[in-house]
């Protein structure tokens, strides 16, 4: 499944965020790569961030990777080199057999947002069609679901309105729950600019740090962690209050409005501030900002999807944005910035253990009949899958058998993270694919599989503004490593399945192609030569399209949903996170720093990323230090009600009292699992997005004190 390619620069995408940053590799005489912004790239005009500058070092360093396929026959024996066939053999045995004996339920795949969208495609096609269960998870559910519900209840559809070059357009952002400075700098950068070009643009960031982004803020709401739905209420009220709203666009183009009124009338703006711990008058500017905006642009991450409360604070948002009418038309509208690379791709193919390709529902039954047609498989289930955390639950009571682990790294990712290490130790039957031999699910796989890393494989992936590239293959892979959707074509065909034979990813990508066909993600217009010959484009993009797709959606004021209309939702203001005690009386929340991504598997491996921050830490109030009598540099013990962590104390008065905060990205390392975040956070789940509450836990801290 490989591209002969009879160049030496290649078009590629950078692999970590979702800004999606074009990069030029360059293939070596010594087979290195070297890479560099793509200066003609419509995203980044050549820019990269620290993360992006290094990639190279993703692919040239291959000390940690995997060069060939893995097995062992029970837990206590070591593991052996076998070959793709046996491995595979195995496998599928193995898959067939429970298959058989506890029903397709009791296997899953959980794969990643980095996977590219024809990898993402066949594993789905694989489980959902083929196998006949929905257990397909990513760690998506862990950053952009409750995104994705909250498109589908205000918009009828996960469509994302707008694109960067509406940046440059907007004369007001509301960034809140996000740092994009630290985490998608690239497209801050542009925010920047506009506005050091422009003073009159207004920005306003809401969160309960001082952060990057904050600094070049017109007002920062430095609010109370968890109350965000209360805080946009509140601006919706002045901005009702001072007539800042768009009428024509509710009355004709919207629902709920009067709902909607009532419930964000039931608080005084001064009882809203008292709450989120901002000023009033705060507020009421935020409101001003707002409502005098010509151009309109919200944009969020994970300060509002990972919470237990995370699509009521994703509709609160996108509410600001309707009842202004500020969506479909230039320089306005709700952006959610997704965290990881393709996350973007993955929902486009129905990556989600509730969702079918292109978009379409797993609980309509019209939908599954077109997908199972489509792919002449089984017939699709209608019951939804086991979602991430879902699976590590059913691993540990048993109900689920066997678990197929794709490029993420779950034993560092997931909430409460011991519990889904137990559901590890309790599976029957684990299947690790990945480039690296350092993620911690190794330890208790029965089958290890060496997959192609970035740059190493052909493929496609979908960034934040719905921009489709394409990623080249540059150099081969180490050793026997295949491309992961190679891996599961393999894999379905030894259980038999028909319709996995694709020659190459392209093949894969048309098929995907031709199930968006009359859907609202219709993309029947691309195929690897359009994507070759343009660079990228932006979805839909139908059939006999020449131009660069769709920059722009809603620009008719006709939504996704049944009536057509915009759904204002009243959203009631919910708590459902782990209230602070007397013996947790802090709360904590956990996010990125600048030069780190996810767990670090790529990144850490580089030392000039690790001049920036060098190791875990937990930032402080240095007054809530001073009572615990904790100074600079202390180490000290963070517990929850669930396990704990031990690192060095950084005093910042960047940081509300009451609150603290431990970097996401360490985990265990040489058994080592003492600065792990995730050891204390919570796995408190959204009710519809199943995101986890990441944001928010109670914990107590002490001045670590030696037994
Ligand atoms: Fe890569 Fe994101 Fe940095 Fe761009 S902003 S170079 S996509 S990490």
């Amino acid at each position: 499944m490989t591209t002969e390619q009879h160049k030496d620069k290649f078009a590629s995408t950078c692999c970590y965020c979702g800004v999606g940053c074009g990069v030029t590799v360059s293939k070596e005489k010594n087979g290195t790569v070297t890479v560099e912004g793509d200066a003609a790239y419509p995203v980044n005009k050549g820019m990269l961030c620290s993360k992006g500058l290094n990639l190279q070092y993703t692919v040239n360093d291959k000390s940690d990777r995997l060069f060939y396929p893995q097995m062992r026959y029970s837990k206590s024996m070591p593991m052996q080199r076998v070959s793709w066939d046996e491995a595979l053999q195995r496998t599928a045995a193995v898959f067939k057999t429970f298959i058989q004996k506890y029903g397709p339920e009791s296997v899953a795949f959980y794969v990643s947002g980095q996977c590219l969208t024809e990898e993402y495609y066949v594993v789905n096609k694989l489980i959902k069609g083929f196998i006949g269960s929905n257990n397909i998870d990513t760690n998506s559910r862990l950053c952009m679901s409750s995104a994705v519900a909250g498109y589908k209840m205000a918009l009828g559809e996960d469509s994302v309105p707008v694109s960067y070059d509406d940046i440059e357009l907007a004369d007001c952002f509301y960034v809140t729950g996000a740092n994009p400075a630290w985490c998608h700098p690239i497209l801050w950068r542009r925010v920047e600019a506009h506005k050091a070009a422009n003073p009159g643009v207004k920005i306003i960031v809401v969160d309960p740090r001082v952060t990057d982004s904050a600094a070049i803020a017109d007002l920062h709401l430095q609010l109370n962690p968890g109350t965000d739905v209360i805080l946009n209420h509140a601006i919706g009220r002045v901005l009702i209050e001072n007539g800042d709203i768009d009428l024509d666009f509710i009355q004709n183009h919207a629902e709920g409005f009067e709902a909607y009124k009532e419930v964000v009338f039931e608080r005084t703006v001064a009882e809203a501030a008292e709450l989120c711990g901002v000023r009033e008058e705060d507020i009421r500017l935020a409101a001003t900002y707002i409502g005098g905006a010509k151009g309109f642009i919200s944009m969020w991450t994970m300060g509002l999807n990972q919470s237990a409360v995370g699509v009521d604070k994703n509709l609160s948002l996108l509410n600001l944005n309707l009842i202004t009418g500020q969506i479909g038309k230039p320089g306005a509208g709700p952006f959610s910035l997704t965290g990881q690379p393709n996350a973007m791709g993955g929902r486009e193919v129905g990556g989600l253990s509730n969702l079918l390709a292109a978009h379409r529902n797993l609980n309509n039954p019209l939908h599954r009949e077109e997908v199972q047609k489509f792919w002449g498989g089984t017939t699709i289930s209608e019951k939804p899958g086991l979602t991430a955390t879902e699976m590590f639950e059913a691993l540990n009571n048993g109900s689920l058998k066997a678990i197929w682990v794709i490029c993420t790294n779950p034993l560092t990712s997931l909430p409460n993270v011991r519990l889904a290490e137990e559901g590890m130790k309790k599976a029957k039957f684990v299947v690790v694919q990945d480039i690296s031999d350092k993620p911690e699910t190794i330890r208790y796989a029965d089958v290890v599989l060496p997959a192609a890393a970035w740059a190493e494989k052909e493929g496609t992936m979908t960034n934040s503004e719905r921009r489709i590239s394409h990623l080249a293959k540059v150099v081969d892979a180490p050793g026997e490593a295949l491309p992961d959707a190679e891996i599961i074509c393999r894999f379905a065909q030894k259980m038999g399945f028909r319709g996995f034979d694709f020659k190459n990813a392209s093949e894969i990508y048309q098929e995907h192609a031709q199930l968006t066909a009359g859907t609202n993600i219709d993309i029947t217009g691309l195929n690897y030569e359009v994507l070759q010959q343009k660079r990228s484009v932006q979805w839909p993009y139908t059939t006999g399209e020449t131009g660069e797709g769709t920059a722009r959606l809603f620009t008719d004021k006709t939504f996704y949903t049944p009536s057509t209309k915009a759904v204002i939702h009243p959203v009631p203001v919910a708590f459902r996170s782990e209230m602070p005690d007397n013996d947790f009386p802090l709360i904590l929340t956990t996010g990125r720093i600048r030069d780190q991504w996810h767990t670090m598997s790529k990144t850490g491996k580089v030392n000039k990323l690790k001049k920036h921050i060098s190791q875990a830490y937990l930032e402080i109030h240095p007054t809530d230090a001073d009572l615990l009598k904790i100074g600079e540099g202390d180490v000290v013990v963070v517990a929850s009600r669930r396990g704990d962590v031990r690192v060095k104390a950084k005093l910042s008065a960047n940081i509300k009292r009451g609150v603290v905060f431990l970097p996401m990205h360490w985990g265990k390392i040489l058994g080592n699992d003492l600065n792990r975040a995730n050891n204390v956070t919570n796995d408190a789940l959204d009710p519809i997005s199943k995101e986890p509450d990441f944001k928010f836990c109670a914990v107590r801290v002490e001045k670590y004190k030696k037994p």
